[in-house]
């Protein structure tokens, strides 16, 4: 109930859970609470699906990706309308960070498949072993369970699925409990383009089962084959200790504390517009936000000045109004928690230059844009992840000790370093983090060829970009021998073989006239008759 999850009463066999709009409290839809036996069924189903589509050739599927960005285009204002709803944030970024990445995700995931799958020669120069021909190619792993989150409720389950099924794959995928409905557009959207490129009458290769962590948890215990969960480190722990359980392998996409460092030589007008976006886009809910901004301190004070001027300019309110900037947290507990980090900040001597509190007159989950300085790392907000609209500002001296600033945490997924092109490009490479940006912030994530994800409490593994698909085959070595009527040297009877085989070994590792007595005594493990 405390995430704004509210169940239902049994209606007909199975339950439900409720959703609500995170601008205004009221009620949007009910969805089933998948059972494990549901979730199981699921999985059989996509294993099905999985069975013809990793069959057909590669520019099929590829052409149903293709296909569903099309319809991603077409139903873009539908899609960004419900994605507001539930999410809360602004109509624009709906569009953008959730349709667009979505979009650009599926062409990309249709471009590169068959590259990903290219099979590839491994030579060898073993002498004992020449007549073989190795060959390495990429089998899909065949059903990928997806646990999402709600702050990017269609890109971030719709790139991973994106990726999974270029490659083979059937997915099984369990959206946020608080934004299932984006996740129910994207099945109908791939069921759509599978019956345009002539394929419904089949068992679909993507289901989407809906519920709580327990459908989460039922996934994560079910046949799946690999498991891509994004979202919080408490979770993403229990998910991995279930999965380590099982042996099943995992990609962990969770929480970050990103920092972004201003150094003398940056744009100040440039900076601070970034990292007051950077700190405020989706309400600050956005894996890679500006967390935690570092400023040289010849420029500190004017870089706070600009902030102050920027963020008191923010219209906050309902995200489908079009001129709002930012909408509301998703939901009390996350209301509650930046509150506390906040509170604590200044109770410690923390100076909050704007926000710093909610504002129940525009509805229920709503807080001020928040501008504070005075903040240190003894501080929940400068070691915890924040998700919210906070832009704590510390200063620094030189290089050395931003750095320094920068790597202090638990997390690393992403950052920002801002100045001249050369020097920060010289700073960025000491940060340690997923991914680093120079002179831009959080943009790395809609470029679909760029991998995501971080390091220490961030994550493990990497989805987008080649290497996300990667993630998402496994490697098979087949090896095919074509003396096919000779039994080999080592194998049984072992009798009067040893000596020639030592002989053997000694060529192989020797050189000169060695070698050539070596080869001679040798010989007698040709004509050893062998069972
Ligand atoms: P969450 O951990 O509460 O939930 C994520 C998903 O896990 C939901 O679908 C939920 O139902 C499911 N779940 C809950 N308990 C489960 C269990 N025991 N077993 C299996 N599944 C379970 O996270 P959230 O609040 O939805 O998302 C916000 C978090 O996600 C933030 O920490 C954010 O940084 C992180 N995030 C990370 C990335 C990234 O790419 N690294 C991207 C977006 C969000």
């Amino acid at each position: 109930m405390d995430m704004g999850i509210h169940l239902v009463s049994n209606t007909g066999s199975h339950e439900r859970f409720s959703t609500f709009n995170p601008a205004t409290g009221e009620p949007l839809g009910h969805y089933p609470l998948f059972s494990s036996t549901r979730v199981s069924a699921a999985v059989a189903s996509a294993r099905e699906g999985q069975a013809w589509w990793s069959r057909l050739p590669q520019r099929r599927r590829s052409a149903v990706l293709r296909r569903v960005a099309q319809l991603l285009c077409n139903e873009r204002d539908s899609l960004a309308q419900i994605i507001t709803s539930e999410s809360g944030k602004p109509l624009q970024e709906a569009l953008l960070h959730d349709v667009l990445v979505s979009a650009d995700a599926a062409v990309f995931c249709a471009d590169n498949a068959a590259a990903v799958l290219r099979r590839e020669k491994i030579p060898h120069k073993n002498p004992g072993l020449r007549f073989k021909r190795g060959e390495l190619s990429w089998e899909p792993f065949g059903v990928i369970g997806i646990i999402s989150p709600w702050n990017y409720p269609l890109s971030i389950p719709a790139a991973d699925t994106f990726a999974a099924l270029a490659v083979g794959n059937a997915v099984v995928l369990k959206p946020s409990e608080l934004t299932p409905r984006p996740a129910l557009e994207l099945e109908h959207l791939i069921g759509a383009a599978l019956e345009a490129e002539g394929l419904s009458a089949l068992p679909s290769p993507f289901q989407v089962v809906t519920g709580l962590g327990p459908t989460g948890q039922s996934l994560v215990s079910s046949s799946i084959d690999k498991l891509i969960f994004t979202g919080s480190v408490a979770t993403g722990r229990r998910v991995a200790v279930s999965a380590a359980a099982q042996l099943l392998p995992v990609i962990l996409e969770l929480g970050g504390k990103d920092a972004m460092v201003v150094l003398e030589d940056a744009d100040l007008d440039v900076a601070s517009s970034a990292a007051v976006w950077g700190s405020m886009m989706n309400t600050g809910q956005t894996c890679v936000s500006v967390e935690r901004c570092y400023v040289h301190r010849s420029i500190y004070s004017r870089f706070v000045s600009r902030c102050l001027e920027k963020i008191s300019k923010l219209k906050v309110g309902n995200g489908a109004v079009s001129t709002t900037d930012v909408g509301p947290l998703i939901n009390l507990a996350q209301l509650q928690k930046v509150s506390r980090q906040v509170d604590e900040a200044r109770a410690l001597g923390a100076i909050v230059h704007a926000g710093g509190n909610p504002l129940p007159d525009l509805g229920p989950n709503f807080y001020a844009p928040t501008l504070i300085t005075d903040v240190d790392h003894s501080m929940s907000l400068m070691s915890e992840e924040t998700f919210g609209p906070v832009l704590p500002v510390m200063p620094f001296s030189d290089d050395d000790e931003a750095i320094s600033l920068a790597n202090d945490s638990d997390f690393g997924l992403a950052a920002s370093v801002w100045g001249r092109p050369s020097h920060a490009k010289a700073v960025a490479r000491r940060v340690a983090a997923g991914t680093v940006m120079v002179n831009d912030l959080i943009s790395g994530f809609g470029i679909s060829a760029a991998p995501h994800g971080g390091l220490k409490q961030s994550g493990i593994g990497r989805t987008h970009g080649i290497l996300g698909m990667r993630e998402l085959v496994r490697p098979c070595y087949l090896d095919v021998d074509f003396t096919s009527r000779v039994k080999k040297l080592w194998w049984y009877p072992y009798a009067e073989n040893l000596a020639s085989m030592s002989a053997f070994v000694e060529m192989i590792h020797s050189s000169g006239l060695r070698r050539v007595v070596a080869a001679f005594r040798s010989l007698p493990a040709f004509f050893h008759r062998r069972y």
